[in-house]
């Protein structure tokens, strides 16, 4: 019995093993030859753009997609579900793991020490203050010390090819074929699955809009010269719209009449009338008379869980550096710290962090209760905190600002109409 179940456990072993041989021979064989076909297709643009016929060559030869980069649109393949798993996003509090943030800040302030004349230089040059362009390096590399493992080259192609922004990133990719022109290593073009390069990850086509030589060397080299990606850096954040002097931001206390409805961009304001409103900066100093002109939002990303922020100018900027509140809120952060303050006052409490299907679920009900949301991503983005502290509001629930089974079951009564 023994061996007659060992002999169909290697049977089916083995036609497990020659399906998917099969399945695998298939994904390669059959898109590869219109890869193949789509990557010719580039080749006007490309010459457009001043790249020659070898070098076009040399960077697609032996290059393949890469069909695990995450987010890819392929027809006829099976969409993931992944809406029902907690850990498909980070809790702010794990995002902004204090531990972490430590020990990036006290390396920072060395590399403060250490870039000290090169950072005066690019902080007079551009505006952009130097403990956020460490804290960027940071941030994007540890340092220096994270190599990113991939191939921008297939990475960018697999997106122009396969990826939900096609446009986007064949653009990237054709700035990645100039920049190779302009005599970047094949080598250095190593990046995140992404297609971001350098010290501080950037896409390419920032990198032919603002890369400089930063050590005065004559060449540009944002992989080996921290000087040359951090004033890489610095054009880009100035280029994006980035106030001379001020400060991303401040951690603030709200005082008890006000809540985290307030919360998100429309409802910016001058930092003087949040003052007037009762908001306070968390660490007990007073707002200067040229913060208390310029404006700000509240943001709260964790709800009521956590600490609350005045967002103003320059936080929006590095959020277009890289389109997220956390990240945003890490570097501004870690910049704090590189300065020598930035301890977050008010703790993060632990919660569960919501599941996607759950969010979705609240985003789709309060839409059709009449709230203003415009992305039911089953995302907690600013707009989707402050719409559920708004409904709980005015149906006299405890206002968190933060998605819950608890909201999810009293807008779904609502909006069934019981
Ligand atoms: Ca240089």
């Amino acid at each position: 019995m023994l061996v007659v179940t060992r002999f169909y456990a290697v049977l089916a072993a083995a036609l497990l093993i020659s399906v998917f041989g099969i399945v695998a021979t298939a994904l390669r064989a059959e898109p590869s030859q219109d890869f193949r076909t789509f990557v010719a297709s580039l080749w006007p643009q490309a010459k457009a753009a001043g790249v020659s016929r070898k070098t076009f060559d040399a960077a697609f030869a032996g290059v393949q997609p890469d069909y695990t980069i995450p987010d890819l649109d392929i027809p006829g393949r099976p969409k993931v579900d992944n809406t029902g798993q907690a850990e498909f996003t980070k809790t702010a509090a794990d995002y902004l793991s204090k531990g972490y943030l430590e020990k990036l800040g006290e390396q920072g302030k060395k590399f403060l020490a250490e870039h000290k004349a090169a950072l005066e230089r690019i902080e007079g040059l551009t505006g952009v203050d130097r403990y956020t362009l460490v804290a960027i390096w940071g941030r994007e590399t540890a340092y220096g010390t994270y190599h990113p493992p991939n191939d921008a080259i297939r990475m960018l192609a697999t997106l122009a090819y396969v990826g939900k922004r096609k446009e986007k990133f064949q653009e990237e990719l054709i700035a990645a074929l100039v920049m190779l022109q302009q005599g970047v290593p094949r080598s250095d073009m190593k990046s995140s699955w992404a297609g971001a390069v350098g010290l501080t990850q950037a896409m390419p086509t920032e990198y032919l809009k603002f890369a400089i030589d930063g050590d005065g060397d004559g060449k540009i080299d944002i992989w080996r010269s921290v000087a040359d990606a951090l004033a890489f850096t610095a054009k880009q954040l100035e280029g994006k719209g980035w106030v001379r002097g001020a400060r991303w931001g401040y951690e603030v206390v709200a005082p008890a009449h006000a809540d985290c409805s307030l919360e998100g961009p429309p409802d910016t304001r001058p930092i003087a009338d949040w003052v007037k409103l009762g908001f306070k900066k968390a660490s007990g100093r007073p707002f200067t008379k040229a913060e208390l002109q310029s404006d700000a939002y509240l943001m709260m990303p964790g709800g009521a869980y956590g600490p609350a922020f005045l967002a103003a100018q320059n936080f929006r900027v590095i959020r277009l550096y890289n389109t997220s509140d956390l990240y945003a809120l890490f570097v501004g952060n870690l910049g704090d710290r590189i300065r020598g303050e930035g301890e977050f006052v008010t703790p993060w409490k632990s919660f569960a962090q919501p599941k996607t299907r759950t969010v979705e679920g609240i985003q789709t009900r309060l839409q059709k209760l009449g709230y203003p949301m415009d992305k039911i991503d089953g995302k907690i983005g600013s707009n989707t905190r402050k719409q559920i502290g708004l409904y709980e509001k005015a149906n006299g629930l405890a206002i968190d600002c933060w998605p819950s089974d608890r909201v999810l079951a009293h807008a779904d009564a609502r909006a069934a109409g019981r």
